[in-house]
């Protein structure tokens, strides 16, 4: 029915609006709650990245610069977490990455490059003793093994990881016992009004149509961004990301958790091309991570030229794809039964997300476009909420963060 979701004249403090409850959203919500702010989180449940992530949290990945130390306290932000709101997924896991026998000596330039670079960042934070070479992935020789110019191998890494199935599981009791209140309905528009913002519900089956008056809003709607205020800067862009949901192991491993990516993975740099893009691209990383009872198989990506959404690609032909692509690893793996799930996923071409105000628009807040979430999002969180809160100089560590209007 249509109305006002207008709230109770008896709250002292206009409560932040964030939309989104995935990631980013809920974690921001947990932290403006914690700083004694009312806070709503509206959700329309339509697909969303965290469910189908690896939750792998890169922490000692970070690049050199400002990020690498919010990255690297990833691991202690997300024990806290846990501390304050309850179990939320964490778990300590070892990353495998793996390659091929290299075809050329090119390729085997290539891929010592980027070993050396994986063990740089790696040495940085972790002892000798947690990076491991290894013999390639069983039946991992691949075609390129008869004329290899060097043989395959795997890099076994101290890791940690994000049960992303039992982190949607948690996050809305977490929500709730933080006194944050969840709306479950689509935000169709954001309308600028002379208080600050009017939040327009979906009017179509299962929405209210309702409006939702607010000072403060927060897009954390990862892909959905965009389509809410299409003047976020272009830098801001989305993939649609696929994987397999396997219900048994992908390969027989050391117990223990693990993620497994390949060494030379395509999605990040696809995406770092994508503003060059004059066709859509699809590639396709053959790893696995388990999640919940079960196990997320591969990773397809495809980007468009145009930084919007757009339709999800052909399933069919996507997952035709990653399979074709795990059969390279091991003919077994192409053929296990498992149902193909894509969903679209925010990402900015330089790499760094977008956090902090919009200029030109007072009230309105993003959160969005990570790469390596399950890191930063736990570390740039508290600075956001501090910035909502009123504090001017949260973000000052942050400077190239800063979300302008329209540009790159
Ligand atoms: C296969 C795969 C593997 C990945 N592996 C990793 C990894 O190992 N490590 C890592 O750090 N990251 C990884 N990622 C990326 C990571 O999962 C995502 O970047 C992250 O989960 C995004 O979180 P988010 O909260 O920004 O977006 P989402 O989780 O997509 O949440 C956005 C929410 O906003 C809601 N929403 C959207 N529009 C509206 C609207 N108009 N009104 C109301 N609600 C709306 C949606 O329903 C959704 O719930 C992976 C992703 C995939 C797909």
């Amino acid at each position: 029915m249509e109305g006002d979701l207008a709230l109770h004249s008896s709250e002292a403090t206009d409560p932040v609006v964030v939309i989104g409850a995935g990631l980013a959203g809920g974690l921001l919500a947990l932290e403006l709650a914690g700083l004694g702010l009312p806070v709503i989180v509206v959700d329309g449940a339509g697909p969303a990245a965290t469910p189908l992530s690896y939750g792998g949290i890169p922490w000692w990945a970070g690049p050199p610069g400002p990020l690498d130390s919010w990255m690297a306290a990833a691991p202690s932000r997300w024990r806290r977490l846990e501390a304050r709101h309850g179990p939320l997924g964490l778990r300590s896991c070892d990353l495998v990455l793996h390659w091929p026998a290299a075809a050329d000596a090119a390729a085997r330039q290539r891929q010592d490059g980027v070993l050396q670079q994986v063990e740089g960042l790696a040495r940085r934070h972790l002892g000798a003793d947690q990076l491991q070479h290894g013999p390639p992935l069983a039946g991992a020789a691949g075609p390129a093994a008869a004329a290899a110019s060097g043989p395959g191998g795997t890099l076994r890494l101290s890791y940690a990881r994000v049960d992303p199935g039992l982190l949607a599981a948690a996050l809305p009791g977490a929500l709730r016992a933080a006194g944050v209140r969840l709306l479950r309905e689509q935000v169709a528009a954001i309308e600028p009004t002379r208080a600050g913002w009017n939040l327009r519900m979906g009017a179509g089956v299962g929405g209210s149509g309702a409006a939702l008056p607010a000072r403060q809003v927060v897009l954390a709607a990862g892909a959905g961004c965009r389509a809410l205020w299409p003047s976020l800067p272009q830098r801001l862009r989305v993939s649609w990301a696929g994987a397999l949901l396997v219900d048994r192991p992908p390969l027989a491993l050391p117990p223990g958790d693990t993620i497994v990516m390949p060494l030379l993975g395509q999605r990040q740099g696809l995406e770092h091309r994508s503003a060059q893009l004059q066709a859509p691209e699809l590639s396709v990383d053959v790893g696995w991570a388990p999640s919940g009872s079960g196990w997320l198989l591969g990773q397809s990506s495809l980007v468009r030229p145009d930084p919007g959404q757009g339709p999800p690609p052909d399933p069919h032909h996507t997952e035709a794809c990653l399979r074709q692509a795990l059969a390279g690893l091991l003919p077994a793996l192409a053929e296990l039964p498992g149902r193909f799930v894509q969903v679209p996923v925010s990402f900015t071409h330089p790499g760094l997300p977008l956090v902090g105000a919009v200029a030109g628009d007072p009230g309105l807040w993003v959160f969005a476009g990570f790469g390596g979430p399950f890191a930063l999002v736990p570390a740039l969180a508290p600075l956001l909420a501090a910035a909502i809160a009123g504090d001017p100089a949260a973000l000052a560590a942050l400077p190239g963060a800063a979300p302008g209007v329209g540009g790159g």
